[in-house]
């Protein structure tokens, strides 16, 4: 997974802005004004599945209809309970899944149906543009322990990489870091003093 924040709107620089309008402005009302344009690369479509349930975002993603998968194997997520417990029996299945790609294909049928082999673990490349609240509300909830890990894992390092970018930001991490509690209630993780401890450290 790699991830590239492209382009950006911090706090500093529309603040910059409101002086030469004439204008002030508490910096923390200033977020929704904020952008950040990322580019990420081989998160699985599991993962990006779940990035674009974000509505409040904008995204463009690499088509499975027109970029054909050329060797499966190097283009697959591999979670590491698979790679420790399961490794042989996933590979196995993905090469067959890609050499059945490829036949299907051989044999006339089009891209955008002959993908419907291809697994969730395939990787895919998105350009996304977010605001800083709307980043805001997607660290507080896939920073969290809750969240599965591969979204986690992205959402940190698209906070890392804001954080550097734009440090007049409020506090930024999962909820429980963000309010100074668990809003899950029995469904809480109960590490949240853990969690804290992590996001300070990180940011
Ligand atoms: C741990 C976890 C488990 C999940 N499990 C599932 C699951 O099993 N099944 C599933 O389907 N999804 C699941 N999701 C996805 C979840 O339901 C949301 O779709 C996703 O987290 C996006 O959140 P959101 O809608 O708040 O964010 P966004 O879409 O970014 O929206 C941000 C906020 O904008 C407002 N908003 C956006 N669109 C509208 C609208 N049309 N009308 C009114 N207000 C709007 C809301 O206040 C919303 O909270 C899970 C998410 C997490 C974090």
């Amino acid at each position: 997974m790699k991830v590239e924040l492209l382009s950006y709107l911090s706090t500093e620089g529309l603040l910059e802005a409101l002086k030469e309008l004439g204008l002030t402005c508490p910096p923390e009302l200033l977020i929704p004004h904020t952008s950040f344009t990322f580019s990420i690369e081989g998160i699985s479509r599991a993962c990006s599945h779940q990035l674009i349930r974000h509505r409040t975002a904008s995204f463009t993603q690499q088509s499975q209809r027109f970029v054909k998968v050329k060797r499966l194997r190097e283009h697959v997520v591999l979670p590491e309970s698979i790679r420790k417990r399961a490794l042989q029996p996933y590979m196995e299945f993905i090469d067959k899944a890609g050499e059945v790609y490829v036949k299907l294909m051989e044999l006339g049928v089009p891209g955008e149906d002959a993908r419907f082999v291809l697994p969730n673990a395939t990787t895919t490349n998105l350009l996304v543009t977010m605001n800083g609240l709307a980043l805001k509300h997607f660290f507080g909830l896939r920073c969290c322990l809750r969240a599965q890990w591969e979204i986690r894992t992205l959402a940190d390092m698209m906070l890392l990489k804001i954080r550097s970018a734009d440090p007049m930001l409020p506090p930024l991490g999962p909820y429980c870091y963000q309010l100074g509690h668990c809003p899950e209630g029995r469904l809480s993780c109960g590490r949240m003093m853990e969690v804290r401890e992590r996001y300070d450290k990180l940011t």
